[in-house]
């Protein structure tokens, strides 16, 4: 073959390698660029302050519908009252959706007592370390197996909450499916820092590259971002994609708050189920459905709870 097609067929290649290796210098800069604003910028949250994949798990399972500043006060509550699954296990289901009132989505508090309740059973009392052993237990879906992996045993596991996905959305400059954005934040994890990696692009997520109004102009991460929309930039790549949450429905007069009211009620004792205003009644049954109430002798009780 003449030598110039050689060269002709050889460019091709050399330009991909050549791409690969730039992209390649990119991540690593932009890498190192979050990990120095993570470290100076870093949230002093509780959660953060242990590797115990128990108190890790609690605080995921709370974080997963419920804002940090109201987890905040009830994370320590709860780890004090229960510090192992032996001991969540060995709670009445009434006591645990009683700790939980405020939280909201108060099938959680049922799950984290099942899960306490299997981890004994099947794994002495030890949080299981593999994904499929987590992704096995009730409330327990990717994202959240994903960070007791990254947070209580830092392995190398890339996690994509909300605030995650909004950012590689923004980053990448479109929209993300969800297998995509996983493969994306588990190419992106820099070898052996996982830990602080993920929770510096937590960070940026809640500091910076808000949902509304990001701070482009101060992010440290501005020269790999495709998007640097700023305020008012439209379309946002975020919107739509992978893991990023939309917006949620009005809570004042919802069927989610008349559940919230009567779990309340109930917190403070049995309630005859003839004094349950009609407008509840659906709440009532979607709370027994859910294992968390039961109607004994005409009254509704907390599930499990005795009856005086
Ligand atoms: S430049 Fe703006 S949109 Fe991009 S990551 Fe930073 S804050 Fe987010």
């Amino acid at each position: 073959m003449p030598e110039a097609d050689l060269t002709a067929r050889a460019a091709p290649a050399a330009r991909a390698d050549a791409a690969r290796a730039d992209a390649a210098r990119a991540d690593a800069a932009r890498s190192e660029a979050l990990l120095a604003w993570g470290a100076a910028h870093r949230r002093d949250l509780p959660w953060r302050h242990t590797r115990d994949p128990w108190r890790v798990l609690v605080s995921e399972v709370m974080l997963q519908q419920t804002q940090v500043d109201r987890v905040l006060p009830r994370y320590l509550d709860w780890v004090d009252a229960y510090p192992t699954p032996a001991a969540q296990a060995a709670a009445p289901l009434a006591d645990v959706l009683r700790r939980w009132q405020g939280l909201g989505y108060p099938r959680r508090a049922r799950n984290l007592h099942t899960t306490a309740t299997l981890v004994v059973e099947r794994h002495g009392g030890e949080v299981p370390g593999g994904l499929d052993a987590l992704l096995a237990l009730p409330g327990i879906g990717p994202y959240t197996a994903r960070a007791v992996l990254a947070f209580a045993h830092e392995r190398d596991v890339g996690v994509v909450d909300t605030n995650v996905g909004r950012v590689l959305a923004r980053w990448a400059g479109h929209p993300l499916r969800p297998a995509e954005a996983q493969a994306i934040a588990q190419s992106l994890v820099p070898a052996g820092r996982a830990w602080d990696w993920n929770q510096a692009l937590f960070d940026l997520g809640a500091l910076a590259c808000a949902k509304r109004a990001p701070r482009c102009d101060s992010c440290p991460v501005a020269p790999w971002c495709s998007w640097r929309g700023g305020a008012g930039a439209e379309p946002d790549p975020a919107t739509g994609s992978a893991a990023v949450s939309r917006p949620q429905a009005r809570f004042a007069g919802s069927h989610r708050q008349a559940r919230g009211r009567l779990l309340q009620a109930l917190a403070d004792g049995p309630v005859p189920s003839g004094s349950v205003a009609a407008a509840d009644r659906r709440a009532a049954e979607s709370l027994r459905a859910d294992g968390l109430i039961e109607l004994r002798g005409g009254r509704w009780v907390l599930g499990a709870d005795p009856v005086p």
